[in-house]
C-alpha cells in the first residue's frame, strides 16, 4: 500500500467532472480503498441516505410470493423462508409432476393389485428428481447469486433438500392410504426414501447433484431388481430390508454432514 493520497486540486477537478476517464477512474478507485481520501470528499448526507433508502425499497424488499408469506406466519425465520421459496420454476414442474404420478400409481394399484409395486418403487425417487432440479447452476436462476453468500453449498442443498423430501413425504403419505394395501405395505417406501434422499445428499460432497441423484436412482432401481430376480418385487420392503434402509439413511446423513462440516 501506498502513502500516496488524493492532492486537493486533482479532488476539486474531479467533483467539478472536468477529469479524463481515465484519471477519474483512479481516483474513483483511490476512493473506494481509502477511508482518508473518501472523508475528504464533501457529500449531501440527506441525498445519500435518501438514494439508499430508495435502492433498498427496490431491490432489497421485493413483495413476499405467497408461499413465503405462508411459510412466515408458519413461524419460519424469513431468510429461509425467501430461500425455501426462491427455488426456481422447475420446482414447480416437479410438484406438478409428483402429483402426477402419484395419482396414477395409485389409480394403476387400485385396478391391479399386482402393480402396487409400481407405487413403492417410484415413490422413493420423487425426492430424488425434486434434489436435482432444486439445486444446481443449470436450473437456478438464483444460483450465482446464493453461491457467494453463507448459506451456499451443503447448507443451502440440504435446507433445499429436507424440504423437498417433507412436500414429497407428505403428499406419497397423504397417497398412500388410498391404496388397496395394508398400512405397513402401503408406507413401505418411505425408508427407501430417506435412504435414496440422503445418499444423493452423501454423493453430492463428490459428484454434481443431479448426477449423484441419478447415480442413487440408478442404484435403487438395481436394489429393486435383484429382487424381482430372487423372487418377488416386493422381497425388497420387507422388514430386514427395511432395517437395512433405515441404517443406511443415519449412516448416509451422519457422512453428509460430517463431510461438509468441515
Ligand atoms: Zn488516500
Amino acid at each position: 500500500m501506498s502513502s500516496w493520497h488524493i492532492p486537493d486540486d486533482l479532488r476539486e477537478r474531479y467533483l467539478e467532472g472536468t477529469l479524463g476517464p481515465a484519471l477519474a477512474m483512479s481516483v474513483d478507485a483511490h476512493l473506494g480503498r481509502c477511508a482518508d481520501c473518501r472523508a475528504a470528499v464533501p457529500y449531501d448526507k440527506d441525498w445519500l441516505e435518501a438514494s439508499w433508502a430508495r435502492l433498498e425499497a427496490e431491490l432489497i424488499t421485493p413483495r413476499p410470493s405467497l408461499a413465503e408469506r405462508f411459510l412466515r406466519y408458519k413461524g419460519v425465520p424469513d431468510h429461509l423462508a425467501r430461500l425455501l421459496t426462491a427455488t426456481p420454476t422447475l420446482s414447480q414442474a416437479w410438484l406438478a409432476a409428483v402429483v402426477a404420478v402419484l395419482a396414477f400409481a395409485v389409480l394403476a394399484a387400485r385396478a391391479q393389485a399386482e402393480l402396487l409395486p409400481a407405487f413403492l418403487i417410484v415413490a422413493p425417487m420423487l425426492p430424488l428428481a425434486g434434489i436435482a432440479l432444486a439445486y444446481g447452476p443449470r436450473v437456478d436462476p438464483a444460483h450465482e447469486l446464493v453461491a457467494a453468500t453463507p448459506m451456499s453449498g451443503p447448507r443451502l442443498l440440504l435446507t433445499r433438500a429436507t424440504a423437498v423430501l417433507a412436500v414429497s413425504v407428505v403428499l406419497a403419505g397423504l397417497a398412500s392410504p388410498l391404496l388397496a394395501a395394508p398400512p405397513g405395505l402401503a408406507a413401505a417406501w418411505l425408508l427407501p426414501a430417506l435412504a435414496a434422499a440422503s445418499g444423493c445428499l452423501a454423493l453430492s460432497n463428490r459428484l454434481p447433484v443431479p448426477i449423484a441423484a441419478l447415480t442413487v436412482g440408478g442404484v435403487w432401481l438395481a436394489i429393486v431388481g435383484t429382487g424381482r430376480f430372487i423372487g418377488s418385487w416386493l422381497a425388497v420392503f420387507g422388514p430386514a430390508p427395511q432395517i437395512g434402509y433405515g441404517v443406511a439413511a443415519l449412516l448416509l446423513t451422519y457422512r453428509f454432514y460430517k463431510v461438509s462440516s468441515r
